[in-house]
């Protein structure tokens, strides 16, 4: 007989957990809240429309062919990829925009049109980010971060010297490059990932690689096509996927976790992989003498930001966006202090626009546009209807101005989602989207652990533990737990 496992949550994380351990002979079966799989890769369908409710930017492509390389299988196998060209746009100002090039060739002659002398230095800049992204992913994205041992290595040590991890994005772009337009275009993803660049090493500039070197790309039909594709992948290796099935208590003896209870059922099980929000887990499904943390080391924690979110369906096409829009046309500095250092709602927030009806036409109405708009936001703010309509208008004029066109008059769909949905969807600690910062003082071993140390078979998965936010870093952290599982407790 297999050991068997709950996996707590089918999102990337947990999904990605359930498959590696099927793969080595468990007994593996996830236990998920909501009516389908993919936590914050949700998706629905309405008036025709169809929406991501979460992430749009398919980045990494290595990390996809990787994980589902690992099984035999390729992502083509799932879903059709297309790299996106022009990457994306920025919009500036009134006017000024400026789209983002796949082919370096054509990158480094915008780079130098913006400044002379520019285009050599993003070459220097892009070798040394492909470095990190490469030692990154070798030698330390894949840890399981248990212990300041797993990185004492000696010949690590030059490789950590030249991730750079106590200068911050900040500096290194400053040291390179003074064009404003460079620099938001250069520490804008570090934006999306939590913290401001002048608080995150500059290690994460191996996120300019992955954005400027290894491409936006789009799966035909949206990103949940992932999710499709790694529940069939999942499924065809005997994992057993129960919806609207949350779990509401681990039983524990002795220091092990034996019994899941949810509101109508009992599942015995001998390992429990938690991919459910570590806070939710640890501080309402557990009792307290077994928590590893209690609220006030949570309460410390800086977490990546939340998000405003608007879904709309247009009834007519808009010229001027591409599939991704970011909107610099404000302040970064104002908006980067009303997320990270006095947190409040932000006065005149950057926004992003997703608009994938440009790529494709299965999601939205022939002749009609489908909008995804997200304002990145402070977690734990009060989140009101009266907020959430003052955002959408200003959101809704600013994008008209830019766009030079009627929009607000055209919409037929709309619905927004902010922190309170956080929390009641995916119990999200303080409504937040992307879980924890990534600053030094809360990478590696300094983010909450994957292993619960007071009981034996309970494993994190997610987000909020190693190696971090995101689609491909959650993929990765599934593969890290399962791993230790099958050195710990063999199938
Ligand atoms: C708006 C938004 C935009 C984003 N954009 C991008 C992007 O463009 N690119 C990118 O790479 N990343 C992006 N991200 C980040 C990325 O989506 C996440 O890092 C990743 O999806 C997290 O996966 P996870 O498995 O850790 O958690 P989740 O997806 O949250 O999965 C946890 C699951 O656990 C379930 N659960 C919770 N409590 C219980 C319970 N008690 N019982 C059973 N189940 C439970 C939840 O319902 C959920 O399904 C975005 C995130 C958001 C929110």
């Amino acid at each position: 007989m297999s050991k068997k496992v709950i996996v707590i949550g089918s999102g990337f994380a947990g999904i990605s957990c359930a498959t590696y351990l099927a793969k080595y002979g468990y007994d593996v079966t996830v236990l998920e809240k909501n009516e389908s799989a993919g936590g914050r890769c949700s998706s629905y369908t309405e008036k025709g429309y169809t929406f991501d409710m979460g992430p749009s930017w398919y980045w990494m492509p290595d990390v996809f062919e990787m994980y589902f390389g690992h099984f035999a299988k390729k992502p083509s196998d799932y879903y059709t990829l297309d790299r996106l060209d022009p990457s994306y746009r920025i919009f500036f100002d009134q006017n000024d925009q400026m789209d983002i090039p796949a082919k370096l060739t054509e990158l480094s002659e915008l780079f130098e049109s913006l400044e002379k002398g520019s285009a050599k230095k993003l070459n220097e800049f892009l070798e040394s980010a492909a470095y990190k992204y490469k030692k990154g992913m070798d030698e330390f994205v894949h840890k399981p971060s248990l212990s300041i041992a797993e990185f004492t290595d000696i010949s690590l040590i030059p490789i950590a010297l030249k991730l750079q991890l106590h200068t911050s994005v900040a500096a290194h772009v400053s040291s390179l490059f003074k064009n404003e337009k460079i620099k938001k275009i250069l520490e804008f993803p570090v934006y999306f990932l939590g913290a401001l660049p002048k608080d995150t090493p500059a290690l994460y500039t191996l996120m300019n690689y992955a954005d400027l070197a290894l491409g936006t790309w789009y799966p035909q039909g949206g990103m949940y096509k992932i999710i499709e594709g790694m529940v069939d992948l999942a499924q065809e290796l005997g994992v057993k996927f129960i919806f609207n099935e949350e779990v509401e208590h681990i039983d524990i003896d002795k220091n092990e976790a034996h019994t899941i209870r949810t509101k109508n059922h009992t599942y015995t099980c001998d390992i429990v992989v938690a991919g459910a929000d570590y806070h939710h887990i640890e501080q309402k499904i557990i009792e307290k003498e077994y928590r590893q943390y209690d609220e006030s080391y949570w309460d410390k924690r800086v977490m990546a930001p939340s998000s405003l979110i608007y879904y709309i369906g247009v009834n007519k096409k808009i010229k001027k966006l591409l599939h991704h829009n970011l909107f610099f046309d404000k302040s970064f500095e104002k908006f980067g202090d009303e997320i990270y250092t006095n947190p409040k709602w932000p006065e005149e927030p950057l926004f992003y626009v997703c608009c994938p009806s440009k790529s494709d036409n299965t999601v939205a109405p022939e002749g009609k546009e489908n909008l995804f708009i997200l304002i990145p936001v402070a977690p734990n703010l009060e989140d009101t209807d009266i907020q959430r309509e003052h955002y959408y208008n200003q959101v809704m004029k600013r994008l008209e101005e830019h766009c030079g066109e009627s929009i607000i008059e055209h919409v037929e769909y709309s619905k927004s989602f902010a922190h309170k949905d956080f929390m009641s969807r995916y119990h999200a600690y303080k409504g937040n989207a992307y879980g924890l910062a990534n600053t030094l003082s809360q990478t590696a071993i300094f983010k909450p652990s994957i292993k619960n140390k007071k009981i034996k078979n309970l494993y994190f998965t997610g987000q909020l533990t190693v190696p971090g936010p995101g689609v491909p870093p959650s993929l990765i952290s599934g593969e890290i737990v399962a791993q230790l599982i099958k050195k710990e407790i063999k199938p």
